[in-house]
């Protein structure tokens, strides 16, 4: 049985926005899901709705948790304000702990394991409030692990890591899936990551889920090609000659070879810092 299922969901901001259009998707235990979409497609919103932050209009969340309605969840949300900054590293985690009803035994062992986890074990006892702002991204990460959620739901998590801790990140996400069985669902702007740590990936357009075939196409297919649509000046195009092609009207060809790590690195540039946006993708082989 999927720990949550979500059915119609609709969320509406004042306005109005209609930021999620009638949701459903389900989360099963042991998988990662990443969620990919525009700026304003609704990824952030779904994850505040799914943590309670937002009352959905319709729809409906249904779970299946060890604490029925009331899952053992870690968020972690967008911006630095998930912890206190006069307060040290370690002072706000036994804070997150103590507010989630851990008991003390083996807590100090859990923190320590987890300080070494997010590479902040050294600077546990400096002030949050004085971290730089990679550090400060790790310490939210940190307080969304607290306690070993089954379900974690992080958005951009990776934005503002450097390169190993990514790496380093991503193992922890496949083994907090496969070893403890908890269902994470990412909201990333990041192609290559939602490709590397991915069980599924689903698309947000509008408020609206989109699902493609990704497994099919990337899984079983030589070469893909994706079609993005949005503005990119002809300057910034000629960056990706080689890789990305034209086709009028604000749309852009994207193709090559599914194991090539450069086919995404350029695909997430055109994404995260060109506001292009995925529209299709084909197996082409
Ligand atoms: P991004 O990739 O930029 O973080 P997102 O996919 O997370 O975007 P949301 O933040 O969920 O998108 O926003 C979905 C829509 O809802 C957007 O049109 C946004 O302007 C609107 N929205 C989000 N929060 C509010 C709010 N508090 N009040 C009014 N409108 C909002």
């Amino acid at each position: 049985m999927p720990l949550v299922q979500v059915k119609d969901l609709v969320v509406e901001y004042p306005g109005p926005v209609k930021a999620l259009d009638g949701v459903s998707l389900a989360l099963e235990k042991g998988e990662i899901v990443c969620l990919l979409g525009a700026n304003g497609a609704g990824k952030t919103t779904l994850i505040k709705t799914l943590s309670g932050l937002v009352m959905p209009k319709r729809g409906e969340i249904r779970w299946h948790t060890s604490r029925g309605a009331c899952p053992r969840a870690g968020v972690l949300l967008e911006g630095s304000r998930a912890f206190y900054w006069n307060m040290t590293g370690w002072e706000n985690a036994m804070y997150f702990s103590a507010l989630k009803g851990l008991p003390q035994q083996g807590l100090e062992a859990h923190l320590n394991d987890l300080f070494q986890l997010v590479g902040l074990s050294e600077a546990r006892h400096r002030l949050a409030g004085d971290y730089s702002s990679g550090m400060k991204k790790r310490l939210s990460l940190l307080i969304a692990l607290v306690g070993s959620p089954e379900l974690l739901m992080l958005d951009e998590p990776t934005a503002g890591l450097d390169r190993g801790s990514v790496l380093e990140f991503e193992n922890y996400l496949r083994r907090v899936a496969a070893e403890e069985g908890a269902a994470i669902l990412c909201a990333t702007h990041k192609l290559s990551f939602a490709f590397t740590v991915a069980s599924r990936i689903m698309y947000l357009e509008n408020g609206r889920l989109r699902s493609w075939d990704w497994e099919n196409v990337l899984g079983r297919h030589r070469r893909a090609m994706f079609l993005l649509g949005g503005a990119l000046p002809e300057d910034r195009a000629a960056i990706y000659q080689g890789h990305l092609r034209g086709l009028g009207e604000n749309r852009w060809q994207l193709e090559g070879a599914t194991d090539d790590p450069q086919l995404f690195r350029v695909l997430d540039a055109l994404i995260s810092e060109h506001d292009l946006h995925l529209l299709q993708m084909y197996g082409v082989d």
